[in-house]
């Protein structure tokens, strides 16, 4: 099967036929009136930003990190030290029921450092994290003989309250006077800036040898458009698009356009991470399959999908 379609690119769709259709289904479904207005609605930063949140921590890297240091051990490695932060940040709730806990508002409360509330989360750590990371939240004079045990529960406990403190991720002052209950933490600062590029990284024709892809798309030319990964939605992400200067072939996000000039062909990858479904709008595989299993059941209606 083959087609041209409307700049007269012949379009090659024997190999990728189920990737095509399902670039035009989801090209449909996302130019279905009642679908626009949700995601109209998920791209409106009003919506969004509907639930109150707290910004992430503004701390300095260097407090930050001499914070790292003074407290875990030497070996403690980046992967565990964000562990340890987001563990912190993605745990607010827990943290006003510590905090309350350790500032007695009334006389039969007992004034306490540290709480079963954040002894819990301590231990949530404990038996999840393998044996040669736990260690390392130690300084070498603190490690117990048993990591597991309820001394190094209450050390890391406290090390926990201090890291909280760090971050500013405590309802109460000094004084022990309520501030204000912590909001969940925004992830909105720390969210990575993407650029999509096409998968390959040197040409795939035999004859050029593996030459490296120059980057086709001029700097004041780059695209920006809205990105749907999983359930994020990503705004002003470049696209960039490779060619290899011997053959000619263009290398896209989502497809490869080779051959002579007078009989370009155009294929769509099977093994593409993102795909364009619309003049400015790409998705992932996770958001696609959603679709496409969303429709499924509903028996396989746009419309009911659409409406749902
Ligand atoms: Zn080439």
């Amino acid at each position: 099967m083959s087609a041209y379609n409307q700049d007269n690119t012949f379009v090659s769709n024997i190999v990728s036929l189920p990737l095509l259709g399902l670039l035009m289904l989801l090209q449909i479904i996302v130019q279905l009136p009642s679908l626009s207005v949700l995601l109209f609605l998920l791209f409106c930063p009003g919506v969004q930003a509907a639930a109150p949140e707290l910004s992430f921590s503004d701390v300095s890297f260097d407090i930050f990190n001499i914070f790292i240091q003074s407290t875990f051990s030497s070996k403690i490695s980046l992967s565990t030290v964000l562990m340890l932060l987001f563990t912190i940040t993605g745990n607010t709730d827990l943290l006003n029921l510590h905090a309350r806990q350790q500032n007695s508002q009334f006389s039969y409360e007992q004034k306490r450092d540290s709480s079963p509330w954040m002894n819990s989360l301590a231990r949530a750590i404990q038996r999840q994290t393998n044996k040669r990371k736990l260690k390392t939240l130690f300084k070498k004079k603190e490690i117990s003989e048993d990591l597991m045990g309820e001394e190094s529960k209450e050390m890391l406990s406290i090390k926990l309250n201090s890291f909280a403190n760090l971050l500013g991720l405590n309802s109460f002052g000094p004084n022990g006077e309520l501030i204000q209950k912590l909001a969940p933490v925004s992830n909105h600062d720390i969210q990575p800036i993407l650029v999509l590029c096409p998968t390959s990284y040197e040409c795939m024709d035999i004859e050029c040898q593996s030459r490296s892809l120059l980057l086709w798309t001029r700097q004041q030319q780059i695209p920006e458009v809205t990105l749907i990964k999983g359930i994020k939605i990503f705004k002003r992400v470049s696209v960039l698009t490779g060619h290899c200067p011997k053959c000619k072939a263009v290398y896209a996000v989502d497809h490869e356009t080779y051959g002579p000039p007078n009989a370009r062909k155009k294929t769509y990858l099977n093994d593409a991470q993102y795909f364009k479904v619309g003049q400015s709008t790409y998705v992932d595989c996770v958001f696609s399959n959603a679709v496409l299993n969303g429709i499924y059941n509903f028996h396989a209606s746009t419309a009911a999908y659409a409406e749902f």
